[in-house]
């Protein structure tokens, strides 16, 4: 089922301590907000929203830097005025379901995103994932001594909450106070409309107070796993003015043998990047026999194999390639090679290693009868 979706970031989160507010910090080595954002596209949000202060365009845009398919909008004062300017800023027909979900929530799954549109599917107006009250529950009224509050029947709401987006809009401008919502199921049951629960989850937590981010780490770690793979890749030398060689063209006596372009460092290192996520090899994905791939620029490879781990949700950590020849020498194309690596992957250039050997003339690289490659990638995806 196709679905929008708007991250609503607009607090200052002042409880979460000093320094920036709690949307923009680092969990687990990337923004708060970015861990929702991701989870969210990967699971096929065809619009995505995030609603922001003005002040935070700019740690949002840092934020989600290299990734595509989101904008912003500014947010009010109430998060029902933030709500509400999202869902403004969507294109979708009515019809179609809306997930909002807050920034401050950052460890979403495609198993929530689904159960969600699932409950809508079958009829809710609202659905939204909410955990059962385990601890005792009791309440101190002023001058008096506290009281235990019966936790039978009790839940507790956590986002994304999902309605369909013309529903939610409606009950949003009908909105009887007094007050303000504080989550959008209430919004769609002061309208008159069934709001189903589905299973909440202890990493859906939210993250309020700076002890919230240990915790949300250690869920973190527990929601990804880091994969590698290994690539190698050679190719014969032939007559030729210059050789490819990880996407650098370099001015050499001989040229690299092969179908496509010969980039042996780009086919061990897209190779590498197949075998972390057990997507066979490059030959599968671009068979020689198919003459489309002829003379073929290798960078296509590297892409196609960097947006399969994106479309998993994943990300790649490192990089590191070793480009074994005699000739031609690479160290002064290294810095090159790196930035083209780089540049490809939407890496950081220091995620990415070129290195180069010779085999001290010894075997067929050592005869100049070829030149080889091989790469190593750790990427990170979702367990
Ligand atoms: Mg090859």
């Amino acid at each position: 089922m196709s679905f929008a979706a708007v991250i609503v970031a607009a607090g200052s989160g002042s409880r979460a301590g000093s320094g920036p507010a709690k949307q923009w910090r680092s969990l687990a080595g990337k923004p708060v907000l970015r861990w929702s954002a991701e989870a969210l596209l990967a699971a096929g949000a065809h619009e995505l929203v995030v609603v922001t202060s003005p002040d935070g365009l700019e740690p949002a845009a840092r934020a989600l830097e290299g990734l595509s398919g989101w904008r912003t909008a500014i947010g009010g004062a109430t998060r029902a005025a933030s709500v509400q300017s999202g869902l403004s800023a969507l294109t979708i027909s009515d019809d179609e379901p809306v997930l909002v979900h807050d920034a401050a929530r950052p460890l979403v799954s495609p198993g929530h995103v689904l159960a969600l549109l699932e409950a809508l599917a079958a009829g809710a107006d609202a659905a939204l994932p909410a955990l059962a009250v385990a601890d005792t529950l009791r309440r101190i009224e002023p001058g008096q001594s506290s009281v235990t509050v019966q936790r039978d029947h009790l839940w507790r709401a956590q986002t994304p909450q999902a309605a369909r987006l013309g529903a939610l809009r409606s009950a949003y401008a009908g909105w009887p106070g007094p007050g303000e919502p504080t989550d959008d199921a209430a919004v769609i049951e002061s309208a008159g409309g069934k709001v189903v629960l589905t299973p909440g989850d202890p990493a859906l937590m939210k993250l309020t107070y700076p002890e919230d981010f240990a915790m949300a780490e250690m869920f973190a770690a527990a929601a990804r796993v880091q994969r590698i793979g290994q690539g190698f890749d050679a190719h014969r030398w032939g007559p030729g003015e210059a050789v490819w060689l990880c996407g650098v063209r370099i001015d050499h006596d001989q040229t690299l043998i092969g179908h496509s372009d010969a980039d042996a460092g780009l086919h061990a290192l897209t190779d590498a990047i197949l075998g972390a996520l057990g997507e066979g090899d490059i030959g599968d994905h671009f068979p020689p026999t198919d003459p489309q791939w002829k003379g073929a620029p290798s960078d296509l490879f590297l892409k196609h194999a960097a947006d399969l781990v994106t479309g998993r949700g994943g990300r790649i950590l490192n990089v590191d390639v070793t480009l074994i020849c005699e000739r031609p020498k690479i160290k002064p194309h290294r810095l090159a090679m790196r930035e083209r690596l780089a540049d490809l992957l939407s890496l950081p250039l220091d995620r990415v290693s070129v290195k180069a050997t010779t085999t001290e003339g010894m075997g067929f690289t050592g005869r100049q009868e070829g030149l080889a490659a091989q790469a190593i990638a750790l990427i990170e995806t979702p367990a």
